[in-house]
């Protein structure tokens, strides 16, 4: 493993900072160090302001997520709504245009596939598969500087990681040397990758990208730092409350706004780990209660939540009569909860906004993440109605 002086040069040059000097004013006000929670993490080494940008970070490679249910799109512009859908005939990858078949994007794809000798005829290839293991595909564009910061970051070395660039071996004859340097990235994006911002309302793939910077930030559910991304994929990181001195710096991998147990479940599925942290261990989160359910007594109108969240299978308690509800009953309504959430299709905003008023409070408190969530929506959806319009950005 590197040391953190070099780890800390590379992610310098990556960010394009000088060795800081007295009159290096882009210092940055943090630096890598062996976190007390175990590997490494980016400290404040300055007291640093609500509201500043800590860095701005860059994505190393991105590209299409790598899970089995992938949205076809095209792999240049990551539009997903076309009807002049082609796979280009030197490398299989799907395009929707000339345009972006001459882009050099698609000619730095095409370069590396195209050297691998195939299996089978182009057209036979699936394209979703290849489209599964673009982004560890780019990672081989890479230049050595970068291939070694790549390779410095943390991996989950599990079997099932690799499985997008074993599925292309069925059509490619892969080098053996760029299959392992693949499969090790699977392991390193599993790690670390970001999801990627899609424009609100437009229909573009879900990406993800390796943003070496903040992926050495470890995580917390109440961060004290928040991240977005601009028109050129750069991630500005900026401190959401004042972060003194010698403070690690944070950022929460998972949705701000589920309850802990969506959170926590989240986190294990994705990042493999459990998170104890204070709003994780906390049943009120804080007296925000996004867990809660409301409580199974006609006569009260008081909220279920975890006794000890975290425990996967805990009880639940009212907190204003104190019944006790086996885990599960809570699950039960949750599944339940979760699938008419995911069947949800609303024609327009009004309906949505009767389903809100109406329906789900019932059953519901207001508290709940759902309720929670589908505010944000409407909030969102109206801005982007006829006649409700929000101008400018
Ligand atoms: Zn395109
Ligand atoms: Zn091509
Ligand atoms: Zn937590
Ligand atoms: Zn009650």
């Amino acid at each position: 493993m590197v040391s953190i002086e070099q780890l800390s040069l590379m992610i310098n040059q990556h960010l394009g900072l000088l060795t800081c000097t007295d009159d290096a004013p882009n210092c940055m006000k943090w630096k890598i160090f062996e976190s007390p929670l175990g590997g490494r993490g980016l400290v404040a080494t300055e007291d640093i302001k609500t509201g500043e940008v800590l860095f701005i970070d860059h994505p190393l490679v991105y590209g299409p997520r790598s899970g089995t249910i992938i949205q076809r799109g095209c792999t240049v512009c990551k539009n997903i709504d076309s009807d002049t859908f082609y796979k280009c005939s030197k490398c299989a990858l799907l395009l929707c245009s000339e345009q972006c078949q001459n882009s050099g994007i698609h000619l730095s794809d095409c370069s590396v596939i195209s050297c691998w000798p195939n299996k089978v005829s182009i057209e036979d290839v699936d394209d979703t598969v290849l489209s599964r293991a673009l982004t560890a595909i780019r990672a081989l564009l890479l230049n050595e500087d970068q291939k070694n910061l790549l390779t410095s970051l943390q991996a989950h070395i599990l079997h099932q990681h690799g499985s997008e660039i074993r599925a292309l071996k069925e059509y490619f004859d892969i080098f053996e040397q760029d299959e392992e340097f693949m499969t090790l990235v699977t392991c390193i994006l599993d790690a670390n990758a970001f999801q990627m911002a899609t424009p609100y309302g437009k229909k573009e793939m879900n990406l993800r990208g390796l943003y070496p910077v903040s992926s050495l930030m470890n995580h917390n559910c109440v961060s004290n730092t928040r991240y977005s991304f601009n028109s050129e994929s750069q991630m500005t990181v900026r401190a959401v409350k004042p972060i003194s001195a010698g403070t690690e710096l944070f950022t929460c991998y998972s949705g701000m706004l589920w309850g802990t147990p969506a959170r926590r479940l989240h986190l294990y599925k994705t990042k493999h780990f459990l998170c104890v942290c204070e709003r994780c261990s906390d049943p009120t989160e804080r007296g925000t209660l996004l867990a809660a359910l409301k409580c199974f007594s006609t006569e009260c109108s008081g909220s279920l939540l975890p006794i000890e969240p975290l425990k996967s299978n805990s009880a639940w308690r009212c907190l204003d009569c104190g019944l006790r509800v086996p885990f599960l009953n809570i699950t039960t309504i949750q599944n339940a909860l979760g699938s008419l959430m995911g069947c949800l299709n609303f024609d327009n905003i009004y309906e949505l906004e009767k389903f809100f008023l109406n329906r789900i409070t019932k059953y519901i408190p207001k508290t709940n993440q759902i309720v929670v969530d589908l505010q944000c929506r409407l909030i969102w959806e109206f801005g982007e109605s006829e006649g409700l319009r929000w101008e400018g950005e």
